[in-house]
């Protein structure tokens, strides 16, 4: 796991400014497609190379799996909040064991 510490670097493909951005997005790993909300991006101005900065995924893994068995019409949206991840409540609420 990484700690975001500075606001801005440089593009390892060339050399361009990359700028970081809090940002929601989809995130496909192990299960059904999920969002995330709210986390850090890190994307170059000049060639728009860009990573996800994804806290504690094994974590996160382990809820998207939990959502596998669970047919929502919805894409669930995942915030990582308090060193924890959480599904965000919406209209149609499910809990997740
Ligand atoms: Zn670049």
């Amino acid at each position: 796991m990484q700690a975001v510490t500075q606001a801005t670097a440089v593009c390892r493909r060339c050399g361009g400014t990359v700028r970081l951005t809090y940002e929601t997005g989809p995130y496909l790993a192990v299960g059904p497609r999920v969002e995330l909300r709210n986390v850090a991006v890190r994307r170059c101005s000049v060639c728009s190379h860009m990573g996800i900065e994804v806290p504690d995924v094994r974590a996160l893994d382990v809820l998207v799996r939990c959502l596998c068995g669970q047919r929502t019409p919805e894409i669930p949206r995942l915030e990582y909040a308090d060193g924890r991840w959480r599904i965000e409540a919406r209209a149609t609420s499910s809990d997740c064991r």
